[in-house]
């Protein structure tokens, strides 16, 4: 059998990848929104009144929309980065501006899909880097807007890992297991300790159930990286908005991207930073 080129494998990967990031922009719009209305009829229900009216919103119905017009967009304005590019940013009906976020999440999904390829290969490795790319690549984009990070994302990456870890796969399944609890367990002592210390709450369940989720896909070995990345990043970060920005030290900063961050770092290259940089394990 003739195995296909890594160059062609690596190309057809680039390619799934900027089709999965336009359904991950569907996803980082619409789920948070769907949730909501979820809460909202579940209040009514528990009121006993009658759910609140609102149009069935669905991850594939009903059809993408121009916010500002309305105009349905058609399977040519909707090719992922090159529609953009050739509409220059703006809606073909009523000429609104379109955000740039949607390109963005487009190339960021097909450039790491591509990689993480060319890295593991047509492996298991290969296509679990794939899933896990993409659902964090939702996580971070949805904290952003909205500061939650779904259980229905979380949950599945979860026991995602776990599962793809009983052949080994990224790390031995006992690794795994001991990675979520303490991946869990770490950012919940923190967010008490914090709060007995300064009365306030610094990050959201979420945050540790993402982190759970990472342990259970890279192992416990991998979490001191993880946690230290990311506070890296997001200390940086969050010192620029505040000396930059103006951003008020009250408002809150998602903890999340800055975990995403970290766990794709962790994901390539885990295993040397944490052995040669950090002389860890
Ligand atoms: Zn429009």
């Amino acid at each position: 059998m003739m195995l296909p080129d890594p160059f062609y494998l690596t190309a057809a990967a680039t390619l799934l990848g900027l089709a999965v990031g336009s359904f991950l922009n569907v996803v980082i719009h619409r789920l948070p929104k769907m949730m909501e209305h979820a809460w909202l009829a579940e209040c009514a229900q528990l009121r006993g009144e009658e759910p609140p009216p609102g149009e069935k919103l669905g991850l594939a119905s009903p059809r993408s929309r121009c916010p500002h017009c309305g105009h349905g967009i058609g399977a040519l304005d909707n090719v992922p980065i090159l529609s953009y590019l050739f509409l220059r940013g703006r809606c073909r009906s009523c000429h609104a501006r379109i955000s740039p976020r949607y390109p963005i999440v487009e190339a960021l999904s097909g450039l790491l899909s591509g990689y993480a390829i060319w890295r593991f290969g047509a492996s298991w490795a290969g296509l679990g880097a794939l899933f896990f790319i993409w659902s964090i690549i939702a996580l971070t984009f949805i904290d952003f807007d909205t500061q939650l990070l779904p259980d229905s994302l979380t949950l599945p990456l979860l026991w995602g890992g776990l599962l793809l870890n009983l052949g080994g796969t990224f790390t031995d399944i006992r690794s795994a297991v001991i990675g979520a609890a303490a991946g869990y367990l770490s950012l919940w002592s923190v967010y008490w300790a914090f709060k007995l210390v300064t009365g306030k709450e610094g990050m959201g369940y979420g945050d540790f159930k993402m982190l759970a989720a990472i342990g259970a896909w890279l192992g416990w070995q991998m979490l001191p990286l993880t946690i230290l990345a990311s506070s890296l990043v997001g200390a940086v970060v969050g010192i620029a908005l505040i000396v930059f920005a103006k951003h008020g030290r009250q408002i809150p900063i998602p903890f999340g991207p800055y975990l995403a961050a970290a766990a794709v770092i962790a994901l390539f290259w885990g295993k040397p930073l944490t052995r040669d940089y950090l002389g860890l394990f």
